[in-house]
């Protein structure tokens, strides 16, 4: 079995026209701000997203809110995050999962994630959970008790294997384990719940045929992936921490049902740490995106805007652990910098008649990067080798013909823009997210330039003046002028 891995991609999806991918990402669940845990998942998925987009294949991405029945310690004990909130506060627990989920999405606009295609909330699927509990039951995997029905690891891992995503053998697992306090009505320490009855004090709670109670956390993946992608699908995605239990016990229940795997494919991205340190609220490092954005967290020297978090994310192999410093936050947003810079320089660049570049190159190193497990870090250094080449081509020291530029153009557009969902944000911000800046500075020049010719010195200054008030500085040469934002 293949793990972790697109290199055979092509030859095993389903062979739809268009082809079709059916990719699955577990969701962010909505008890708390948005925080740099949330960011690399979402950018990471982004990107295999985006990129199947681009290279023609229909996919049908789907990331769930987890809005219910995720419990403290563990998936099955302690009290639900959502409603120890709303007590707290004194709301409705909806209300509470409608607020973070709102700024969810309002922190992913910002980092340029996409929406996915469907975007399910777990206590929006409460029946088809229980019937998937129903199925589990019937094919013997499952067993009631005091009202909660619990997967049975032990029945499954005689016929399956528990633990094969990981890498973990049940017996060695039991072994290393004490008996746990509170393994309440469980048979065996590691059988999880599906259904657990609710305690009289528990506010979300729904009726099924066990007791009022609500689902495990493990099940909605299972049960909306399974609805909207089918028993079998192409990818499933999420972050490393994710792969044990939960993972796991994905793909126990959907096997238990089913009588075998749901996706084909597992991705998971890597952890981030913050000056080599796991991000946890103990430790006193534990950053929000707000915080991010607007530097106030005493770690931060300063704000790094979205699309910097986003680059210094790209910058790293989705399977590498990356830290967070401010150095290292500094680099990226410098580096960013320089290849909006040379976006903005490819339209300045005067066609010639002959080309003494290699856009194959560019196109070449691009795909292979990316087919070769989502390299985007290769993506970028090919990037930086072709911002070195568009300054060479705008000083003249390389030239290239008006459909080689065109060309490269639309290449780089695809590659910057489309793909790795960059943005710039600085002409974005002075033109109120639309890039009006480009064309309008373009026209005021044209007209300083008329003025120069007609030696109306006084137009051709107040212009420059009026565009350095305003930030855009011009910087003239022999044969015109360039200009950039400040
Ligand atoms: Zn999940």
């Amino acid at each position: 079995m293949l793990y972790n891995t697109l290199s055979r991609r092509k030859e095993e999806f389903v062979p739809y026209n268009p082809p079709r991918v059916g990719l699955y990402v577990c969701g962010p669940t909505v008890y708390g701000d948005p925080h740099l845990g949330h960011a690399r998942p979402a950018i990471t998925f982004d990107l295999l997203f985006r990129y199947l987009s681009q290279q023609g294949y229909k996919v049908r991405y789907v990331r769930n809110i987890t809005d219910v029945g995720h419990l403290e310690h563990d998936a099955d004990e302690g009290e639900d995050k959502i409603e120890k909130k709303a007590k707290l506060e004194q709301l409705e627990p909806m209300e509470i999962a409608q607020y973070y989920t709102d700024r969810y999405h309002k922190y992913m606009e910002q980092l340029g994630v996409n929406p996915p295609s469907i975007e399910p909330r777990a206590s929006g699927h409460i029946i088809e959970q229980i019937e998937l509990i129903k199925k589990i039951l019937e094919a013997g995997y499952a067993y009631e008790s005091n009202g909660s029905i619990y997967f049975d690891v032990e029945a499954y891992d005689r016929k399956f294997h528990y633990g094969k995503l990981s890498g973990r053998v049940l017996e060695e697992m039991m072994s290393n384990t004490r008996e746990l306090d509170g393994q309440g009505d469980k048979r065996n320490p590691y059988d999880f719940a599906l259904w657990k009855k609710a305690s009289p004090e528990h506010i979300m709670r729904w009726p099924s045929p066990w007791s009022d109670g609500f689902p495990g956390w493990h099940l909605e993946c299972s049960a909306m992936s399974m609805k909207y992608l089918g028993e079998r699908f192409d990818i499933h995605g999420g972050g490393m921490d994710l792969m044990f239990p939960h993972h796991e016990c994905e793909i126990a229940q959907s096997t238990a049902a089913c009588g075998h795997d749901a996706a084909r494919y597992w991705i998971h991205n890597n952890m981030i740490t913050i000056n080599g340190q796991k991000m946890g609220k103990s430790l006193g490092n534990f950053i929000t995106l707000e915080e991010m954005f607007t530097g106030k967290h005493k770690l931060l020297e300063q704000a790094y805007s979205p699309m910097t978090i986003r680059f210094f994310i790209l910058q790293a192999h989705y399977r590498s652990t990356l830290d967070f410093s401010n150095e290292a936050l500094q680099a990226a947003e410098k580096g960013l910098d320089r290849l909006m810079k040379a976006m903005e320089t490819l339209d300045k660049i005067k066609p010639a008649a002959a080309t003494t570049v290699d856009i194959d190159d560019l196109e070449k190193r691009y795909r292979e990067a990316m087919d070769d497990d989502l390299n985007s870090p290769m993506v970028i250094s090919a990037l930086f080798d072709w911002v070195r080449i568009i300054n060479q081509l705008h000083d003249g020291s390389q030239s290239i013909t008006a459909d080689d530029l065109a060309r490269l153009k639309t290449l780089m557009h695809t590659i910057v823009f489309e793909v790795l969902g960059l943005r710039d944000e600085k002409a974005a911000g002075a033109a109120g997210g639309n890039d009006l800046v480009t064309p309008l500075v373009n026209m005021l020049l044209e007209m300083r330039m008329q003025a120069k010719a007609a030696k109306d010195w006084a137009t051709s200054d107040r212009i420059r003046d009026g565009l350095t008030a305003i930030g855009i500085r011009v910087k003239d040469r022999k044969d015109g002028c360039d200009w950039e934002i400040e």
